[in-house]
C-alpha cells in the first residue's frame, strides 16, 4: 500500500482548483498498485481553490520545529493548517502501514528534495514540504514524482 499526492492522479485539489498537476506517467507506472490518494492541504482544512502558499525562509523540517511559517501570497499565516494536514496524512499512513509516499514536486506540503523559496517568484531551493518532512521523521519512505518516473 502506497500513499500518493492526490493531484498527481488528476484529482482537482491543486491550489487553483484544477487538475493541472495530473501526471500521466505516474498514473501509468502505478496503475496496478494499491494507492491511497491524499491532499494534505485539504486534510488540514484549507479550501479549494485557495491562494498559492510557500514556506517562508526554511523548509518543512523548520516548519515542524517552529522555526518558520507557511504563508499564502497575501501574507496570511497557514502554518497550523499545514501541520494539521501533515498529521492527518501521517495518521492515514500509520493506520494502513503504508510503505511509501509519492509526493508532488515543489509543493510546500508534498515536495521531496525541492520546494520554493517563499518569494512566490518560482525560485526553487533544496528542501522537503511539511508533510514529506513529517512522514520521513516517522520512518516512511518518500519519493518525488520525478524520481519515480526516472527509474
Ligand atoms: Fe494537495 Fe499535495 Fe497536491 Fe498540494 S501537492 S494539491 S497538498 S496533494
Amino acid at each position: 500500500m502506497k500513499l500518493i499526492s492526490a493531484c498527481l492522479l488528476g484529482i482537482k485539489c491543486a491550489w487553483d482548483g484544477t487538475d493541472k498537476y495530473r501526471n500521466g506517467k505516474v498514473i501509468e507506472i502505478l496503475r496496478n498498485e494499491n494507492l491511497i490518494p491524499v491532499c494534505p492541504e485539504q486534510l488540514g482544512g484549507l479550501k479549494t481553490p485557495r491562494l498559492p502558499q510557500e514556506i517562508q525562509g526554511g523548509d518543512g523540517k523548520d516548519v515542524l520545529d517552529g522555526k518558520c511559517t507557511v504563508n499564502n501570497i497575501n501574507g496570511e499565516d497557514v502554518t497550523q493548517e499545514f501541520i494539521r494536514g501533515a498529521e492527518e496524512t501521517l495518521r492515514i499512513a500509520q493506520q494502513f502501514r503504508v510503505s511509501q509516499f509519492i509526493g508532488k514536486s515543489g509543493s510546500p506540503s508534498c515536495g521531496c528534495g525541492q520546494i520554493y523559496d517563499g518569494t512566490f517568484s518560482n525560485k526553487p531551493i533544496d528542501g522537503d514540504g511539511v508533510t514529506t518532512a513529517l512522514l520521513k521523521r516517522n520512518g516512511i519512505k518518500v519519493i518525488g514524482e520525478e524520481e519515480l518516473v526516472q527509474r
